[in-house]
Order: C-alpha cells, then sequence, then structure tokens
C-alpha cells in the first residue's frame, strides 16, 4: 500500500479513536448519573421501587456490555494505528496477506482479511 493511503488511514483512525473514547467517557459519565439517582432514592417506598432497580441493572449490564464493545473496538483501533507505526497494516493477522482495500474503508481496524473472519465465524 502506498504512503498515501497508508496516512489517510492513519487519519481516520485517529479520529475514530477520538469518537470511541468520547463516547466511552459518555457512557461512563452516564452511568455515575444512574447510580447517584438510584442511590440517592434512599429505602422508602422499597416495594416500588424493586421493579425499577431491576430495570436499572438490566440497563447497566446493557450499558456495561456496550462500553465493553467500545474498548474492544478502541484496543482494535489502537493495534492498528500501531501496525501503521510498525510497516505492518493492512495485513490479515491471522494468514498474513494483505487485506482487501475495500475492507480497509469499510472497517479501518478489521485485524483479519474476510476469508480469515469467514473461518474465524465458522469456527
Ligand atoms: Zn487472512
Amino acid at each position: 500500500m502506498d504512503s498515501i493511503k497508508i496516512e489517510m488511514f492513519r487519519n481516520i483512525l485517529k479520529k475514530e479513536k477520538k469518537r470511541v473514547q468520547a463516547e466511552i467517557r459518555s457512557m461512563e459519565k452516564e452511568n455515575r448519573e444512574v447510580s447517584q439517582d438510584f442511590d440517592s432514592a434512599g429505602d422508602n417506598n422499597f416495594e416500588d421501587q424493586i421493579g425499577d432497580s431491576a430495570s436499572i441493572t438490566f440497563e447497566r449490564e446493557r450499558d456495561f456490555s456496550l462500553q465493553q464493545n467500545r474498548k474492544d473496538i478502541l484496543r482494535q483501533i489502537e493495534i492498528a494505528i500501531d501496525s501503521i507505526d510498525s510497516g505492518t497494516y493492512g495485513i490479515c493477522s491471522r494468514c498474513h496477506e494483505p487485506i482487501n482495500e475495500r475492507r480497509l474503508k469499510a472497517l479501518p481496524y478489521v485485524e483479519y482479511c474476510i476469508n480469515c473472519k469467514k473461518e474465524e465465524e465458522n469456527y
């Protein structure tokens, strides 16, 4: 891949990294606000709150897995940026063949080429 394209991907990845970091920050902020609301409610009306607390637990778990998902993406973005620095960007980390450029444009931080991805999923 030529250096102009590499720089283009580097810029895309840096922007994506900032965007994902901002998302993680705002999720963490929201989580704190939810737990404060819940704590300050006290335990009067405890029975009324059982339903609420169940849904809060559910939402927390859902937020947590969303957050986890964002953190995974962030990790993949960091790996991709590192691989640009070490000159191995766009190489499938499983079969070591170049990843299709159209695939990289759609998902600049993919680790695997389409064939390996399919094999992983079937596995
Ligand atoms: Zn591959």
